[in-house]
């Protein structure tokens, strides 16, 4: 609508233009204009050949009278000379004559630029206000990217598996809602509370809930909202904020993704962005010192790199408030698909707490989403509730994507691909310290994960032990060996497998302490994220040495690793077979028939060669 808007702006602003140059170019055929000398134009006088005259400061041009059949008028011009006569003469001959102070065309030429120009102005400014609701001249008060909401509606009873959260959350509310209580008694309110933890964790949901219980305003920005491509918006921006949210306090003021903006100096890249960014981030510094506590404006934050930010925002009377969101355990997984299901048509066979034990590393979006996806699934095949099935199928999706079915495979690699999860799935049955497995499948789904091998964890975890991580990483290694073993070749397919157990036993040698060799010690320096992102590695600061041992230990763990797993599936011989076989047949096994077939088959000897 705006493009189109724009659109037709300029095509006017063409025609304009179009017109005058035509024009123009008439008017400078027409006057093909001869030089000729002043006695020459004087001549032309006294011959009486001369219709009008226009005289400017330091030119004379004039009209010659038409001859018969002539289209176009002809001009003559000459520099003026100082002659005391020459009006007497005009007049004599009755020359029509003028004065200008400008040359003749030039003076209209410049209105063909000008005037589009001042038109083609006018309109742009207008679009632009049709579009921002702001003009040119208001651009730092643009609302594009500020969300402001008179009442969330959101109460704490919206976000679950965060208690510890809220409990902290629950005296900026209370503050809010009486600020005179804690000012009687010279309590120090907080000025920033900075949520910390990963993206979908609900971070910006409490905020909204905090303001909704309080019953406050909420102006909610995004940091990456402040990142203007005019220097200086993103601060004006920055005080428009405050000044509106001091109007209406007590609220809150809400800003998303804050390392956005309030990057480490020394960590952003050097680019034109940058000084903009600081320029907001010192504007936001002093808004945050400025503004007085007692109005009852709260600042929330949220991120989910706090290592990023820049220390001068976390100092006392900034953001000195951190509450962590972190990732639901079992029971804040149950209760958040409690809430997320309160308007869901639940079947029967529907145990919320198994769901809860099924998805582990989910966060309450994640979780919102295997609910709705749920009830849409059901919907679709036209049940009347929405069953357990219906939540497999939900959270399979949510684990890997979209399944694929209909992705054609060839039979040589759902062989190779058969293999390589019953290798994963044989050992995660076979070592004492890994989850049981609760399915092996190998449906394509998604893009990256061709098959895969879901083990239920029976309990959350939060400490493992050195002989748990070795368990694990055996798990890892189960699908690459198992290829080994069958096919004498190994495939592109444990690529992510084996790069998961390098992470491990990186982790062993570098951050627990884990290696004999190198003793409890760590080997990581700088700030680590408290989030692991894909592709981060600790930066390492240690001797040329030391590092070496380092890689001499993590190789070591993998090649001992790798070795055990190897003695572990040549004892599985059989069972890998039979497993595989039947995983090409029905693509899809679950964890009892996977024990099933275990307790059918036994063992084959241990042998010499199984190194
Ligand atoms: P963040 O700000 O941490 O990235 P959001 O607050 O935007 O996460 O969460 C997105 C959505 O996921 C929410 O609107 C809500 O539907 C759901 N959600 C996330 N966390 C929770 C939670 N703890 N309880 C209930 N719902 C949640
Ligand atoms: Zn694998």
């Amino acid at each position: 609508m705006i493009k189109r808007h724009i659109h037709n702006i300029s095509n006017l602003f063409l025609i304009f233009v179009l017109l005058l140059t035509i024009h123009g170019s008439a008017y400078a055929a027409s006057s093909a204009t001869e030089r000729i000398s002043y006695s020459e134009f004087k001549k032309l006088i006294q011959e009486n050949k001369l219709e009008e005259v226009i005289l400017d400061s330091v030119s004379i041009r004039g009209i010659l009278k038409a001859e018969e059949g002539q289209k176009f008028k002809k001009y003559v011009t000459t520099t003026k000379v100082e002659d005391p006569d020459l009006i007497k003469d005009l007049i004599s001959h009755n020359v029509k004559f003028s004065a200008t102070t400008q040359g003749g065309a030039g003076q209209y030429l410049y209105l063909v630029w000008f005037i589009p120009m001042i038109i083609f102005l006018i309109m742009m400014t207008r679009a632009r206000r049709g579009a921002t609701g702001a003009g040119l001249m208001s651009i730092g008060k643009s609302r594009a990217n500020l969300y402001i909401d008179k009442d969330t509606g959101v109460t704490f009873g919206d976000v679950a598996g965060v208690d510890e959260a809220k409990e902290e959350l629950k005296e900026v509310i209370d503050y809010l809602q009486n600020p005179q209580k804690y000012q009687r008694l010279g309590g120090k309110i907080p000025k920033g509370v900075l949520l910390v933890g990963p993206t979908g964790t609900g971070k910006t949901l409490l905020a909204k809930a905090v303001a909704g219980e309080a019953k406050v305003p909420f102006f909610s920005i995004s940091g990456s909202g402040f990142v203007e491509m005019f220097v200086g918006v993103g601060a004006a921006r920055v005080r428009d904020l405050f000044a509106q949210a001091q109007e209406k306090a007590p609220c809150i003021i809400f800003i998303d993704e804050i390392d956005a903006l309030g990057k480490v100096r020394a960590a952003a890249p050097i680019s034109g962005g940058h000084e903009e960014r600081e320029n907001t981030l010192n504007q936001l510094l002093v808004e945050m010192d400025g503004f007085d506590t007692r109005k009852g404006v709260i600042l929330m934050a949220a991120t989910n790199r706090p290592e990023t930010l820049d220390p001068a925002l976390l100092r006392p009377g900034r953001f000195d408030r951190h509450i962590l969101v972190d990732r639901p355990d079992i029971k804040g997984r149950e209760e958040i698909l409690k809430v997320h299901s309160k308007n869901v048509k639940l079947g029967k066979d529907v145990d919320i707490k198994i769901i809860a034990a099924r998805t582990p590393g989910f966060v309450g979006a994640d979780l919102a989403n295997v609910v709705n996806e749920a009830a849409l699934l059901a919907a679709r095949v036209g049940k009347d509730a929405v069953g357990m099935d219906s939540f497999e199928e939900a959270i399979n999706r949510g684990i890997a994507g979209l399944e694929k079915k209909k992705k054609v495979m060839s039979k040589k690699e759902q062989e190779i691909i058969a293999y390589h999860e019953s290798g994963h799935a044989l050992v995660a049955e076979s070592v004492p310290g890994a989850d049981k497995v609760h399915r092996i499948s190998i449906i394509p789904r998604g893009i990256s994960a061709l098959g895969y091998t879901l083990q239920l964890p029976t309990e959350d975890r939060y400490l493992l032990t050195r002989s748990e991580l070795l368990d694990r990483l055996a798990v890892l290694l189960g699908g690459r060996v198992a290829e080994e073993i069958k096919f004498n070749e190994v495939s592109t397919g444990a690529q992510n497998d084996l790069e998961r157990a390098t992470d491990i036993a990186m982790s062993m040698v570098r951050e627990y302490g884990m290696s004999e060799k190198l003793g409890p010690m760590t080997f990581q320096n700088g700030r680590k994220p408290l989030f692991i992102e894909l592709g981060y590695r600790a930066g390492r600061e240690v001797s040329e040495e030391v590092s070496k041992d380092i890689d001499n230990e993590v190789k070591k763990i993998i090649f001992d690793t790798h070795s055990r797993v190897k003695s572990i599936l040549l004892e599985n011989k059989d069972r890998l077979q039979a497993l595989a076989k039947l995983l090409m047949e029905k693509e899809v096994i679950e964890g009892e028939e996977l024990r099933k077939i275990m307790s059918e088959i036994a063992p084959n000897p241990k042998t010499e060669t199984a190194v």
